[in-house]
């Protein structure tokens, strides 16, 4: 049994739906279907989340919201056209959504996660139609009713460990499942939803708990890149990687999925594969717990901007007991997270999301760090870019360092910090952002030629 997600590009017009049909039907093993709420049909175009979102503000303003109610009405309206289904499902989308609308509760939270959740449950319900009309068995089915529980954050849901036992009933049904990603029930019956993107965790919970042979996440690209497209033109297809690989890639910049998104399949050990609803033919990644892998073989190169550094040099640190608890101390109750501590025998550096470290915080903290740790010097220096060269076989490879080092020292890279052999599988570099393009490269023509 396959569970296969379909995001919104895939499922924002007729004519896709109608690719998502056919993928689906063409192996009988795809028996579960999340779906995304309709996203972009262009590159201008809006997601219905989105205007969701700004129909749900209206209201909670206490505007008039038809027009807002019309334009999410009018992307159902354009594919139940277009496919030629019933008006009726329209007219059920409209009693729906007018439904939420009239019983709003007291919480505007909960009522922006209810209306926000209706952008895959209406189309989870035209998408279950459209099957039938082509004579498949199809069955909409609702997160909350076979057990899709979550805890009550909303807009930033859970799942409950109890709806993976729930939910593996879903194994027994003989029609299609049509399951709208994205939400569940809290266990007082309310609809919440998961971060935005959300419809990814939607599938990864149902491939785990059917212990489905495969999680497939359809969306527009062929497959994941060794590098970004956007940096490296023809940079090679992954055809084949590990969990900690898409993890390590997924750190700086790999954005085909949030890699939390997936832990439930992670957990569950259910191989992932990354297909194109445009181009189902193509292999896609495949995403598995382990892999076979050649020595010294690079998967991926990664890259991400936003990150700064606080550099400390104190004279004789390392014979000083408590130096950086001390300093990891203050970052604490100042409430930072940081990502790397590389350090030497007279200084520490702290690398940091740079988001994390805004202006007056970090006045603050260098205060603190000079008035409690006596450094000789301080300094934090903003614009730096994370790279990391990603792959099983860098586990005991001799020499990888130094072909990185030396391409990068060839393009006139500078750079700012090495972070090797604290994880087996991957090396990190720091660089300014300027420089952040042209180490991709140097990089990807030193280990993919
Ligand atoms: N429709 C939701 C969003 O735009 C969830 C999803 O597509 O995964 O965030």
């Amino acid at each position: 049994m396959k569970v296969v997600k379909f995001g919104g590009s895939s499922v924002a017009s007729a004519e896709q739906i109608s690719k998502v049909i056919h993928v689906v039907t063409a192996d009988a093993a795809r028996r579960i279907v999340v779906v995304s709420a309709p996203g972009k049909r262009h590159g201008d175009d809006t997601k219905v989340t989105d205007l969701l979102i700004t129909l749900a503000h209206t209201v909670l303003e206490a505007r008039n919201y038809e027009v807002a109610l019309q334009s999410v009405l009018s992307r159902y309206a354009e594919i139940q056209q277009d496919l030629d289904l019933p008006k009726s499902i329209v007219a059920i989308v409209e009693a729906d959504l007018r439904g939420r609308i009239e019983n709003r509760g007291p919480n505007d939270l909960q009522f922006m996660d209810t209306m926000k959740a209706s952008g895959e449950d209406n189309n989870a319900k035209v998408i279950a139609e459209a099957f039938r009309k082509q004579g498949h068995a199809a069955k909409y089915t609702n997160p909350g009713e076979v057990g899709m529980l979550l805890s009550d954050e909303f807009g930033n849901a859970e799942v409950l460990p109890e709806s993976l036992i729930k939910l593996a009933a879903l194994k027994e049904e003989s029609e299609i499942i049509i399951f709208p990603g994205f939400f569940g029930h809290t266990l007082s019956g309310e609809v919440a939803t998961f971060p935005r993107g959300g419809s990814d965790i939607t599938g990864a919970i149902l491939a785990a708990a059917v212990k489905a042979e495969v999680y497939e996440n359809f969306t527009d690209v062929d497959s994941v890149y060794a590098m970004d497209p956007r940096i490296v033109p023809n940079a090679p297809a992954i055809e084949l990687m590990t969990y900690r690989e898409m993890r390590e890639l997924a750190y700086a910049g790999f954005g085909v999925f949030h890699d939390e998104a997936i832990i439930p399949a992670v957990h569950a050990e259910i191989p992932i594969c990354i297909k194109n609803t445009n181009r189902p033919e193509a292999p896609g990644t495949l995403i598995v717990p382990e892999r076979k892998y050649e020595q010294a073989e690079v998967t991926g190169i990664s890259s991400a901007e936003g990150f700064c550094a606080i550099y400390i040099d104190k004279y004789m640190m390392n014979r000083e007991v408590g130096f950086g608890r001390r300093l990891l101390q203050i970052l604490e109750e100042e409430g930072i997270s940081y990502e790397h501590t590389p350090s030497g025998i007279d200084n520490m550096s702290i690398i940091l999301q740079s988001a994390e470290l805004e202006a007056e915080k970090e006045a603050g903290v260098v205060a603190r760090i000079s008035a409690e740790l006596a450094p000789d010097h301080i300094n934090i220096e903003h614009g730096l870019s994370l790279l990391m060269v990603v792959g099983e076989g860098m586990n005991y490879a001799v020499g990888m360092a130094a072909k990185a080092t030396q391409a990068l020292g060839a393009a006139g890279v500078n750079i700012e910090m090495i972070n090797q052999g604290a994880s087996e599988i991957s090396m990190m570099f720091a660089v300014k952002d300027i420089d952040r393009e042209k180490a991709v490269q140097a990089l990807g023509s030193a280990f993919f030629g």
